[in-house]
């Protein structure tokens, strides 16, 4: 290991196991977990909240240099604030997801949220999720993992999420936000969602999230105990 900080890359498209399972592995080896969505998200609901349309590049550029988005984590609870306020519910509503998926298209908005990103992990151990973080946000992470399932199974995890949280939402509906946020994830110009070329692959699809989560915690202890064997021989 070059670095001092040990950090490890889940991408992967939307509901397939990344944050519970990140928070989960973070949790148990005491490194810091970071929700990259959450801070797109909050920059969507920042556009929302202003009344900029989330394809008005330069309507929402104009909004980056004032935005105030911050992410904390106390006791494995993250929190996201906007300008001091806490909008980590807000920010998780249906209508935000696609928002978020939209804005992360536009460059300016990558650019600004780059080195928020990169100086979590300059920080502390990392364990980081999203879409582009083996590919663009941590090129040199220390593992990288590309976490997925089949669709039907992603949109039944998120619909039964949104119908514990009292939403009024259907299945169909939510199957049809997956596939279309896919698209929009997988084939935008700029850091699209796809895998590190060196990525270890995880396809959750049947797997209860005990099994997924086991599977990913012993892949991060291996590599870690790689890496510290290696630093000692030097
Ligand atoms: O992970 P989550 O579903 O909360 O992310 C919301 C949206 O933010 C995604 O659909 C994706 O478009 C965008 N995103 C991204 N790059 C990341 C994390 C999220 O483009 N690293």
């Amino acid at each position: 290991m070059s670095r001092g900080f040990f950090s490890v890359a889940i991408d992967g498209p939307s509901g397939a196991g990344k944050s519970t399972i990140a928070r989960h592995v973070a949790r148990v080896l005491g490194f810091l977990y970071v929700d990259t969505g959450a801070l797109y998200r909050a920059l969507a609901l920042l556009a929302r909240r202003c009344g900029v349309a989330v394809t008005d590049e330069a309507g929402i550029a104009a909004l980056l240099p004032a935005a105030d988005v911050r992410l904390t984590c106390e006791g494995g609870v993250l929190g996201v604030f906007l300008g001091g306020e806490d909008v980590t519910e807000a920010i998780r509503a249906h209508e935000i997801s696609q928002a978020a998926s939209d804005v992360s298209k536009l460059p300016a908005v990558r650019a600004f949220l780059l080195d928020t990103q990169r100086a979590f992990a300059r920080e502390q151990d990392v364990i980081m999720d999203g879409r582009d973080i083996g590919t663009v946000v941590l090129p040199d992470a220390d593992i990288k993992i590309f976490l997925t399932a089949a669709p039907q199974e992603r949109a039944r995890r998120r619909f039964l999420e949104l119908e514990a949280r009292g939403a009024a939402v259907d299945y169909e509906t939510v199957l049809a936000d997956v596939i279309r946020r896919d698209e929009n994830d997988a084939r935008r110009a700029v850091a699209p969602l796809k895998p590190a070329d060196d990525a270890i692959w995880v396809d959750t699809t049947g797997n209860t999230w005990e099994k997924s989560m086991r599977f990913i915690l012993d892949l991060v202890k291996g590599k870690l105990a790689q890496c510290s064997t290696d630093s000692r021989m030097g």
